[in-house]
């Protein structure tokens, strides 16, 4: 089965935010031109011919402009319409304005953006009047009709706190994203707010449970997406499939890395889109020998594990980056993985050994009546959704 294609344009790695665990935001870096957009389009024509979902990521993408959008967008749109492209952007929503918003509407771009919980929990660790602006550009994208999804990263401070994280978001009736703190590599204390794989793991079990006792309160993407992964035995977000070769990045100066994550770090250049390299071009420079060292590592390395087919040794970045460009170990976040996709997988085993057989008064996996929804009705509810 072919990994989706995806495309991360990355505007800039500026961003008028500051938070205090970010590795991703550079002070003073350009804005991509319009011709380098042009030059994307020259070169993804005959790159690959799937469909194909282009992200705006930073730094924070807004810091374009309208006018960046209202060009970009229909460039893309028209030029690429034979892979029918898709888009969806990251943004902090500080710099939303009804300009920009009518653009992404008329594309139907859907926005995902960044809160950490309420507003003292997310100040604490995103800086002083986060909140507050990323509200108000969220009223200015709701009212243009815009859907928005929240991402929240735990830290190792703000996991204290979960239960009133997700109570916020319950309340709030906000779908939540995880996404656990990296250790940052450009920090001279990288772990003072990386969220620690084991805590990681209590973090995963525990919003399993809140998914599954609020299962018609909360939406929870991340269970949603490991409970997948287990029922189709294949990986359907990045972090557990191969994404080298299906997912690429676009600098602002054009410069094409294997991940947004990698975007401003010149030794993960892979080429640039001016010179409309192939797949095989992209395959045969240092990056993508790297990221296709990282996937026969994790053949070997987890040939063992029973997840393997929908976990692939985790986010290739965490792996790499850390160690300074070699392939010495899966992602760190293995323990938590195994920890969740074990507690799914057992806990699926015993719905289904717990129900009665087929035609004796029951279907398989179905919880009593008034018994905590299990597993099979959590994939009952994705499907339907
Ligand atoms: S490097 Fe990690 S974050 Fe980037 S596409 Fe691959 S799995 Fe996803
Ligand atoms: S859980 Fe760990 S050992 Fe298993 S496939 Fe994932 S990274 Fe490899």
């Amino acid at each position: 089965m072919k990994n989706p294609f995806h495309i991360m344009l990355i505007p800039t790695l500026g961003c008028p935010s500051n938070c205090s665990y970010c590795w991703s935001s550079e002070e003073g870096s350009p804005i991509m031109s319009i011709d380098t957009v042009r030059d994307v389009v020259r070169w993804l024509k005959d790159f690959r011919n799937d469909r194909v979902t282009f992200t705006f990521h930073g730094g924070e993408p807004l810091l374009a402009g309208a006018d960046f959008y209202r060009q970009a967008l229909p460039l893309i749109a028209g030029e690429l319409s034979h892979l029918t492209p898709d888009f969806a952007l990251q943004t902090n929503l500080w710099r939303m304005t009804p300009e920009i918003a009518e653009v992404l509407a008329e594309y139907h771009v859907p926005i995902g953006s960044s809160i950490d919980g309420p507003r003292e929990i997310n100040d604490r660790q995103r800086g002083d009047g986060y909140f507050e602006k990323t509200m108000r550009g969220y009223e200015i994208a709701r009212a243009h009709g815009l859907s928005v999804r929240f991402i929240c990263t735990f830290t190792k401070e703000s996991v204290e706190h979960r239960e009133a994280i997700v109570e916020f978001f319950r309340k709030n009736g906000f779908v939540l994203k995880l996404h656990p703190a990296l250790p940052s590599l450009r920090d001279s204390n990288p772990e003072r707010w990386a969220l620690a794989p084991e805590k990681y793991g209590d973090l995963l079990v525990y919003l399993l449970d809140q998914a599954l006792d609020h299962i018609d309160e909360v939406e929870i993407m991340n269970i949603n997406d490991l409970v997948r992964c287990v029922f189709t035995r294949h990986g359907n977000v990045c972090t557990f499939a191969d994404c080298m070769g299906s997912t690429f990045a676009v600098g602002p100066d054009g410069s094409i890395y294997p991940c947004y994550r990698f975007v401003g770090m010149p030794e993960y250049v892979m080429g640039n889109v001016a010179d409309c390299p192939g797949p095989e071009d992209l395959a045969a420079s240092d990056a993508g020998k790297l990221m296709q060292g990282f996937k026969d590592y994790v053949d070997q390395a987890c040939a063992d594990c029973r997840h393997i087919r929908y976990c692939r040794g985790g986010c290739p970045y965490n792996a790499i980056a850390p160690t300074g460009g070699k392939v010495a170990g899966v992602d760190p976040h293995c323990i938590a993985y195994k920890r969740i996709f074990d507690e799914i997988g057992d806990r699926l085993d015993a719905e289904m050994f717990a129900s009665p057989p087929m035609g004796m008064g029951g279907f398989p996996g179905q919880p009593k009546r008034g018994a905590r929804p299990g597993i099979m009705s959590l994939m009952q509810r994705i499907v339907a959704r």
